[in-house]
Parts: structure tokens; sequence; C-alpha cells
């Protein structure tokens, strides 16, 4: 069997929404699955929307994802350009070749015919297909135009009867009428290529042998197998891929700002946490686990396992994989992803790097993502906060000013500020103010930290500092 070659085929626009991003993961695990290639074509045939540096910001999120490009536009590669805009002459030759064969002709109609033609389909409800139109003139009468500088397009003649039938790894068998196969633009006026046109050449010519991508495309494929026909090509196997949608069930789209990996990323999001959440989503494994790491999914990873419903991104299950990432990361790993976010917030000018360390280790176990250090944290930089009911009627249960004020005088005590010596404060507080479990810990904790929750006593007080925690005790 011929080495497997997969692809990912974004256009330049400088943005990678996570469904994006998930296609370009299963197209890596197919191919890695198989010790095939993965290769990265650029799909720039819409100028319009081409984007300075796209092409780097699409190296680093895959580089970031650990997703090894084996030919591209900055690798070697027997198959290039692997930028379309580069590839012109080629679909130019490959159009010109389908019109000789009688599978595609020159077309001629102006926008204004063709609006004319789209309004009536509008009014009467029915889907605008090209009417066909040029598909009737003769060599003699093309040749005239073409020497009058009148502009054309390339057309696919399709046939009008029958049905095509094409079998897709992940839907089945999909059966598409040929009566409903427009006559698709394959070359455009200014001499580009469609998508249409555009994808097939390339997968036939860079030896593309699974072609995985999303679902929008899986009626229009039995057009492109009608071009590798024509051609006398081989057909790649399809792997069609169902929509991830954002948590209102509307599309993902770049003008909403939805869930783009270099978002999430800045936000401190751990990659290979992202990787393991969107390979999750929409696919599954044979067994329950649900944490994996990219080696262990490309010896697992099987595209009939892929769903064919759309899956929603939640944001709560992605903060879940990575807490459990974050729990693993080093310190300096932790450090790299968090400090950036405090300095931003506050103001760190008098804390020792000593300091930054200890608290954002002792809050490793408490973020579910980097950016989270912000407000888990708070209590470190404001000594004002408004209690929560529940802390407030917690306040209000008799023995609890004693409390208080026994440590707060255990805490005069202390004259060198270790875990320890706190630690001691703690107990001796026990003992002397006969307060315990939840009546001991927790009005010290509201005191000097405002909330219920967070990480040992101890650490947090040993953080505050002396002069803090006695300010607050005594407010
Ligand atoms: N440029 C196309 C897109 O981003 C690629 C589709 C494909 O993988 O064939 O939708």
């Amino acid at each position: 069997m011929s080495k497997i070659r997969t692809r990912f085929a974004p256009s330049p626009t400088g943005y990678m929404h996570v469904g994006n991003l998930r296609t370009a993961i299963f197209e890596y695990l197919v191919a890695k699955h198989n010790d095939g290639d993965f290769i990265l074509r650029i799909e720039d045939t819409d100028q319009t929307r081409k984007i300075e540096g796209a092409i780097d910001f699409i190296y680093n999120t895959l580089k970031l994802c650990n997703i090894n490009i084996d030919e591209g536009p900055n690798n070697s590669g027997e198959y290039g350009p692997y930028i379309q805009s580069e590839r012109l002459p080629i679909y130019q030759k490959y159009a010109e070749e389908l019109v000789k064969m009688g599978k595609a002709y020159y077309c001629f109609c102006t926008e204004d015919r063709l609006e004319k033609l789209r309004k009536e389909a509008e009014e009467n409800k029915v889907a605008f297909l090209y009417d066909g139109h040029c598909k009737k003139l003769s060599q003699e009468e093309i040749d005239e135009r073409i020497k009058n500088g009148e502009k054309y397009v390339i057309r696919q003649l399709m046939p009008k009867e029958g049905v095509s039938v094409y079998n897709d790894l992940v839907y089945g068998e999909i059966k598409v009428e040929n009566k409903l196969l427009e006559d698709q633009i394959l070359l455009k006026s200014d001499g580009y290529p469609t998508y249409n046109f555009a994808n097939v050449i390339d997968d036939h010519l860079m030896g593309i042998t699974h072609v995985i991508r999303g679902n929008e495309y899986i009626m229009a494929t039995p057009k492109y197998n009608l071009l590798y026909d024509a051609f006398g090509w081989e057909k790649p196997t399809y792997i069609h891929v169902s929509m991830v949608l954002g948590e209102d069930g509307q599309k993902l789209s770049k003008r909403n700002g939805d869930a783009s990996f270099m978002d999430l990323y800045n936000d401190g999001y751990i990659p290979e946490a992202i990787v393991n959440y969107l390979v999750m989503l929409g696919w599954s494994p044979e067994t329950n686990e649900e944490i994996f790491t990219m080696d262990e999914l490309i010896k697992i990873f099987d595209p009939k396992r892929i769903s064919k419903s759309p899956s929603v991104f939640d944001i709560k299950k992605l903060n879940w994989i990575n807490a459990h990432y974050i729990k693993k990361l080093s310190i300096d790993e932790l450090l790299k992803i968090t400090v950036p976010h405090l300095k931003n917030a506050y103001d760190l000018k008098d804390k020792t790097d000593e300091w930054i360390k200890e608290l954002v280790s002792i809050y490793q176990n408490h973020i579910s993502y980097g950016k989270e250090i912000v407000e888990v944290t708070d209590l470190f930089f404001k000594n004002e906060k408004e209690l929560d009911q529940e802390c407030k009627d917690f306040m209000n249960q008799e023995g609890i000013d004693n409390t208080i004020k026994v440590f707060t005088s255990e805490i005069e005590k202390i004259e060198d500020w270790t875990k320890e010596n706190i630690n001691s404060a703690i107990m001796n507080t026990k003992e002397k103010a006969n307060a315990k479990g939840k009546m001991l810990y927790m009005p010290i904790r509201i005191k000097v930290s405002y909330q219920m929750h967070g990480p040992e006593l101890p650490d947090t007080i040993h953080l505050l500092g002396k002069e803090t925690v006695l300010n607050r005790l005594q407010k």
C-alpha cells in the first residue's frame, strides 16, 4: 500500500478557531497512526481574505500543539509549491485540459445576467443553479469573444441525469442527484482557481490519500469525484467531520471572537490540554479514559470512531482537562503561564521572586488555566473585600470573636515568621479558645482571606505576612 498522506489546508486568515485546529489534529493523527506524512497547504485563492504573517501564525500554532509538518511552505518537499497562489499555471493547464476533453466550458456570462438568474430563482423559491447558457457556444464564437477581450470563467460540465454515490468513512454512503450539481466555476476570470477546483488538483498532485475536512463539503464531493474521474485519477478516502459549535449552538466564527486557539493559549491554557480536549470532542476511544498524550493518541486513533453529530465547545470540560495538566507542571512552567497575568493585574514591585513563586505554587491545584491566578489571588492584593452572605452568617456565630482574639495574640507573639510557627499559633488557639474543626479554621480564614475556601491556611497566612494578617484580624 502506498504511504498515507493527509493535509491541512487552511486559508491564511491569521486566526484559527478550535474547529479548524481539531481538523488539523485529526489529519495529523490519521497520518501518524499509519507512519504517514502530514502536509500543510495554504489555500489563498481568495486574495481578499489574505493577512500578512498568517502563514507564520499557522506554523506557530501547529508547533505549539506538537503537530509536526512533513511538507509545507516553510519545509522542503517534492510536491511544492505548497501555497495555492504560487500554483496558478498548474490549475490553468488542467482547466484547459478539461475543456479539451469536453468536461468543462468557457462561460462569458456577465455578473448582471447571473444576478438576474439569482433573483428569478429567489422569486421562484428554488436554489440557484447556473443555467448552462454558455455550454452551447461554438468554437468560432468563443475564439471571437476571447479575441475581443471579453472576460470568461471556466465551468465544469455536470451530467444532468443519474445519481452520484460515494462512501465517506464517517457518514457512510452519500448519494446526490446529478441534476442538483451545478456547473460550478473552476477557474475565475482573474486566472485564480476556486476551492472547488484547486482542492482536487492539489490533493491529487500532492499524493493525498485521505481527505479529512469539515462536513460542509460533504454534498459537493460528488463534483470533485467527477473531476477525478475525468482525469482518470484515483480518488482519496473521504473523512468528513462534523462541526464544532459555540455554546450558543452557533457556528464558531472569527467575528464573534469565538474560541480561538491563540486566545486560549494567551489565557494560560496548555496546548497539550487543548489538543487532548479537542480530540475528545467528537471522537471517542474504546475505553473511558479521557487524558491522552499526543503519542498515545497517535497509537490509538481510529477515524471510524469520529462522531457524526456536531459537538459543542464546552469550556467547563476544557477547564477540567486543563486543570489536570496544570497539576503536573513544573514550577517554572507554572510561573510561565501565570506570572504575566499577575503582572498585568497587580503591582508586584515590592514582591520578591521567592514570594511570587510561593504564591503561584500554593495555587497550582486550585486553578484551571493560567489567567485564573488573577482572581483567586486577589486577597493578597486587596485590603478590603465585601464578604458574601455565607461568610457573614458564619461570622455571626457565637464564640467567633473570642477565637479571633486568641488567634490574634498568638500571631503577635510570633518572632520568626515560619509556617511551622503559624501552625503552632493555630494549634494554641484551638486549645485556648476551645474551638475545633470548622469553628477554628473558618473564622481565621474568613478574617484574613475574606472567603471560605483556598489553599492551606498556614500557607496563605505565611504569604500574607505578619503585618497584613494582624491588620485584617484587628479590623
Ligand atoms: N481551505 C478550506 C477550508 O478552510 C479547506 C477545506 C479542505 O480541507 O479541503 O475550509
